[in-house]
Formats: structure tokens, C-alpha cells, sequence
């Protein structure tokens, strides 16, 4: 009876796949969703391929698992990924539903699936991972995620013993995961280190995990990401085996200490968010088997996907492109350490964060604002913000409260309108941060600009 829901279940959403890829409509959510409504344990049902990767965390997953699925293609390995799709069970359903047969056993060799947190007890009793990559746990959407330590209590509580674990071990959350998986690997970056611990205004870190009492940093990066001590119990952050030694960004390459030694890679982002995800994609790559040769090849080839970071040169300027989740405080506070920080000067820098779906069938909370640090936004090389969008005079009450000079602040509700907003004599370099619902707008802003700028290089 079991086997047969399962082959129904089966059947009925590849049915409903072939009949969506007919009409040429997006198929990377509802297959699942039938699969999952007739079979609750659909996933359990599945002959999964020979190895099963889970790539989760807050910030990044998108990012590790793009990358793990271009380097394993690349090498010869057929992948099944939910790269196009959502990444809730149901997103999971679909990708592994599609790659499978008709009696439900894989057809290719190795699935890389990106897992939502919260979808951890959903997934992992049913597709129990071989790997996890699991690269940060911070605070996210509140509405959403609530606190850290529920996210850490369900993706710990989920995972069954024999997975081998491939955790941030400069993140304190992510690498006291799951104490019951044995087989650890840490990974972390050392190149660039602060010379001393400023104080960071926002850590989902204080206490010792082990014993509660106050924790020490050694030195923080951002947030919680560093290395941390705690004086009352000795519990301090763990060694890492794969380590980034050195970043050079004049030459475009970063360097990875491992236990066998070091080697170099050609360096696709110089964000230090990323070079944790870079770090991270190759100890896991190292522990699947692949040699230096076939995951720098990948490194050599690699991108970071358009819709997340964007760059066209135009007369002599740069727009550069950058997604930052609406809701996800730490990643807009990455994205404004990033841009304050690069170098240049005259940054004229365009923000539409509204996350203006959030309002649909609830309430739209902007608490979020209050958990992201605009004090980056002070930085002398940033001349000009346009805060656009219906939030844009939440935005210039945060930014005020962080004691950003008011002077350099304009406003535009109408998020498609604020290319004429930013005064392109006084600003060279120009940043555009959006978030997932305001990317078409941002694209109208941007071929303004581009238009106004006389054309993107190469093109005219
Ligand atoms: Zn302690």
C-alpha cells in the first residue's frame, strides 16, 4: 500500500512536470507539491543518487551551491541540483522527482540540494545527506526564522549521525552543530584578520554554548564570524583544516592551507563573505575525492551568479549590482561594509529594500532596519544614497539614527525612478543594492544609467 501511494504520488507529478514544460511554465515547485499532498513521506519513497550533498546556513547557500554544481558538471559528474527552484521541501521534491525514473531511482550521480533551515526536519529524515556544507547561521527574517538558536536546535535535531559535516569554524553557531556527526570538517579564513576586536553592533554569539558563561573574542570579522574564547570553560573556536591564508586581490587569487599542504585559486569575488563560501565549496570538493587540478579549473571558469553581483563598465565608471535579501539584516550590513570599504572614491550608491511582498496576506515588519548596521553608510568614500522605494523614509530614519550626514541622502518613492536621483557629476563609481522583489526595477535604473552614460563599454 506504502509502495503504491508512493508510485502514484510519483507518476501524478511527472505527469504535471511533462504538462508544465509544455506550456513553458515554471516546474521547480508545484510537481513537488502534488508528489508531497498524496505521499506525505514522498521523499522517503525516492532511490536517491549514489551521493547527496545539503547545502545550508543563512547567508551564501545559493552562492556554495551554484558553484559545487558547476565544478562537479564540469568534472564529468551528472548533477541533480534545485539551483533553479526553491529550496523548501517541496522545491527538493521537484528536483529529485525530475531526475529519477519511473519507478523513483536516480538517474543521475550525485544531487547537491540547497535546504532552507527551516525546512531541515522535513528533508533530512527522508534524504539523509552524505555532506552538509553549512557556511553561517545569523540572525534572518525574524517573521520567518525567529531566533538562531531555535534554527540551530532544527537543522542539529534533524541531521542523522553518519553525515559528514563541512562547517564555518569561524562561526561559533554553524560549527556546534549537530554533536552527533563525528566526521567535521572546519574550514575558515585567516588572511586579513582585524588587528584588534572592535565591538561589533550586532552577534547572535555572547555566551559559551558549553557552559554559559561570557564569551571573549580573540577577533571578530563581523558579527559573530571570527575567533572566539570562553575564559570560564576554555571552549574556543575550533581548528580548521582548510584555512584561507592569503587574498590577493591585485592578482585575483586566494590561497587555502590544507592538510596536505597549499594551494592557490583564481579569486571570481573579493567580498569576504564569499571567500568563506570559496573556502568552504573546496574542503567539501576535497572530501568528495576531486584533485587541486579539477576544482581550480572550476575556480579558473567560475561566476557568482548575475542576479546577485553584476558589474558593467561604462566610460570609465563602474555599476556594480548587488543582491541583498529584504528581511536579512546581516546581508544588507555585508553589502554596505563591502561597497564603504572597496576601493574608490565618489560612490554614489542607489538602496531599494523594501521586501514589498512581505506585506502580502500579513503585516510588513521593518524592524529588520534596526538589526542591520547603516554605520557603514557614514564612510567619506560613499558621496551620495538614494534611498528608493515606499520605504525609503524608513531608510533615512535608520540611516540618520546611525549618524550618516543627511546631506548626502535623497529620497525617491518610486523605486523604477531613481536613476535621476543620483547626481552623476559629483559620483563616479555607482552601487545599486536591491533586493529579490526590486531586481526589475533595479534593472530599469540601470540601463538609465547605462543610458545616460552613453553606453556600456564594448557596446558602442
Ligand atoms: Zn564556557
Amino acid at each position: 500500500m506504502r509502495k503504491l501511494r508512493f508510485l502514484i504520488a510519483l507518476w501524478a507529478s511527472k505527469a504535471c512536470l511533462r504538462l508544465l514544460r509544455l506550456l513553458k511554465r515554471n516546474a521547480t515547485c508545484t510537481p513537488g507539491k502534488i508528489a508531497l499532498a498524496i505521499d506525505k513521506k514522498f521523499l522517503g519513497g525516492l532511490r536517491l543518487p549514489k551521493t547527496v550533498i545539503a547545502v545550508t546556513g543563512t547567508n551564501g547557500k545559493t552562492t556554495v551551491s551554484n558553484l559545487l554544481t558547476d565544478i562537479l558538471t564540469q568534472n564529468g559528474y551528472r548533477v541533480t541540483n534545485n539551483s533553479l527552484g526553491s529550496n523548501i521541501q517541496a522545491g527538493i521534491a521537484s528536483a529529485l522527482l525530475e531526475d529519477s525514473d519511473l519507478l523513483g531511482r536516480a538517474k543521475k550521480d550525485i544531487a547537491v540540494l540547497e535546504v532552507d533551515e527551516r525546512s531541515s526536519l522535513l528533508v533530512y529524515p527522508y534524504v539523509k545527506p552524505d555532506f552538509l556544507v553549512c557556511n553561517n547561521i545569523m540572525r534572518d527574517s525574524i517573521k520567518r526564522n525567529a531566533h538562531t538558536e531555535f534554527i540551530s536546535y532544527i537543522i542539529s535535531s534533524a541531521l542523522p549521525e553518519k553525515t559528514h559535516l563541512i562547517l564555518n569554524g569561524d562561526d561559533l553557531n554553524a560549527s556546534t552543530l549537530a554533536p552527533q556527526c563525528e566526521n567535521r570538517t572546519y574550514f575558515g579564513v585567516e588572511a586579513e584578520k582585524p588587528e584588534e576586536s572592535a565591538v561589533p553592533f550586532i552577534s547572535d554569539v555572547v555566551y559559551c554554548p558549553d557552559c554559559g558563561g561570557t564569551l571573549q573574542a580573540e577577533y571578530l570579522r563581523y558579527n559573530h564570524i571570527g575567533r572566539m574564547y570562553c575564559p570560564d570553560c576554555g571552549k574556543k573556536s575550533p581548528e580548521r583544516s582548510f584555512v584561507v591564508t592569503d587574498i590577493d586581490r591585485k592578482n585575483n587569487t586566494f590561497t587555502v592551507r590544507h592538510p596536505a599542504g597549499e594551494d592557490t585559486y583564481s579569486l571570481i569575488s573579493d567580498n569576504i563573505v564569499n571567500v568563506y563560501n570559496f573556502c568552504g565549496t573546496i574542503a567539501l570538493l576535497t572530501g568528495l575525492g576531486l584533485s587541486y587540478e579539477q576544482i581550480s579549473r572550476g575556480f579558473d571558469a567560475g561566476k557568482i551568479v548575475k542576479s546577485r553581483f553584476d558589474q558593467v563598465r561604462c566610460g570609465g565608471r563602474t555599476i556594480t549590482s548587488l543582491m541583498a535579501k529584504g528581511q536579512n539584516p546581516i546581508a544588507c550590513a555585508r553589502c554596505f561594509d563591502y561597497i564603504a570599504h572597496v576601493p574608490g572614491e565618489n560612490k554614489g550608491l542607489i538602496i531599494s529594500e523594501d521586501d514589498v511582498e512581505d506585506n502580502n496576506g500579513n503585516s510588513e515588519s521593518t524592524c529588520w532596519l534596526y538589526d542591520c548596521d547603516y554605520s557603514y553608510l557614514q564612510n567619506k568614500s560613499i558621496r551620495q544614497i538614494v534611498f528608493a522605494g515606499p520605504r525609503c523614509y524608513d531608510h533615512l530614519l535608520r540611516a540618520r539614527l546611525a549618524g550618516v550626514d543627511p546631506a548626502k541622502i535623497t529620497l525617491e518613492p518610486v523605486a523604477a525612478n531613481a536613476a535621476s536621483a543620483l547626481d552623476l557629476t559629483a559620483c563616479q563609481d555607482i552601487y545599486l543594492l536591491h533586493d529579490m522583489y526590486r531586481a526589475k526595477d533595479t534593472a530599469v535604473v540601470k540601463k538609465a544609467l547605462i543610458e545616460k552614460l552613453g553606453g556600456a563599454d564594448g557596446e558602442n
